[in-house]
């Protein structure tokens, strides 16, 4: 038996080693447009009938409401038929963004990178692709809306919190998430993240990477809204956006900027 004086010198080294192991650095993903190469929303609709939607359906809906639109597509596939295996055959169909799979290897080859994902679509569209693509090893946690089958086999979506930032949708405040999970993360290690990256592409990206420093680096996809927006805030209010920013097309170069901050130190 282990006396409680040795105990504690295990419970000390324990500590040590894996705290000297975790992840120097942070990484979030967004999911649509980013992790793959499209918008999920749009792609479960080749499981409907004609592969398309109803007219009300496919207009224009509000960015503050788009769970509630994510949900009337799932409803209007149910009441045409449409199967949870047809529905997951058609998110496991779904590529990578270019360059995607390179940059998800690279990443779980080396232990510096600690990767979640935040993203406003939903935890079956996630999980259902991450584990076809085999990358759901990469992820220690994936922040997005719940979703379940009811007994009636339509997939229902629950929002993932409510917030007060008036500029997010009202189910989903990305910055929220990710100043908790820093802090919570920063507790448990006992030191912060020497830095944290971000990648997105959307409208929703913004508010989180506002709360990143000089230090940080944004990963915005190049032409998509998130660019554009970083942009006008560039033009429009300069030294006001503080992380770096480096544009992308395709996961090679991001890899090819992380090669760089590996050789740092
Ligand atoms: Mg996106
Ligand atoms: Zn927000």
């Amino acid at each position: 038996m282990v006396g409680i004086n040795e105990v504690n010198v295990i419970c000390t080294f324990w500590k040590r080693t894996t705290s000297s192991m975790a992840a120097r650095f942070l990484f979030l993903f967004d999911f649509d447009e980013t992790l793959i190469d499209e918008n999920s929303d749009n792609s479960v609709v080749r499981a409907a009938p004609f592969q398309k939607l109803p007219a009300s359906l496919s207009k224009n809906h509000q960015t503050r409401f788009f769970l509630e639109h994510s949900q009337q597509i799932l409803k209007f596939l149910n009441e045409s038929g449409v199967t949870e295996d047809a529905i997951r055959a058609a998110i496991q169909q779904i590529p990578a963004c270019p360059g995607g799979a390179g940059l998800l290897n690279f990443l779980l080859a080396r232990g510096d990178f600690e990767c979640i994902i935040v993203s406003d679509a939903n935890s079956y569209f996630i999980e259902t692709w991450l584990r076809h693509a085999g990358a759901h090893k990469l992820f220690t946690k994936v922040f997005t809306n719940p979703a379940e089958f009811n007994t009636n086999g339509c997939l229902i979506l629950r929002p993932f919190h409510s917030h007060s930032c008036t500029k997010c949708p009202v189910n989903m405040c990305k910055q929220v998430i990710l100043r908790e999970y820093v802090s919570k993360r920063e507790k448990e290690r006992g030191k912060p993240f020497q830095k944290v990256f971000y990648i997105g592409d959307g409208e929703n990206d913004i508010c989180p990477t506002l709360a990143l420093g000089q230090n940080d680096t944004v990963f915005p996809r190049r032409g998509f809204p998130m660019h554009k927006i970083i942009q006008d805030l560039h033009k429009m209010q300069p030294g006001m956006y503080k992380p770096s920013v480096v544009p992308w097309d395709r996961g090679e170069d991001i890899v090819d900027f992380l090669k760089k901050v590996l050789q740092e130190k």
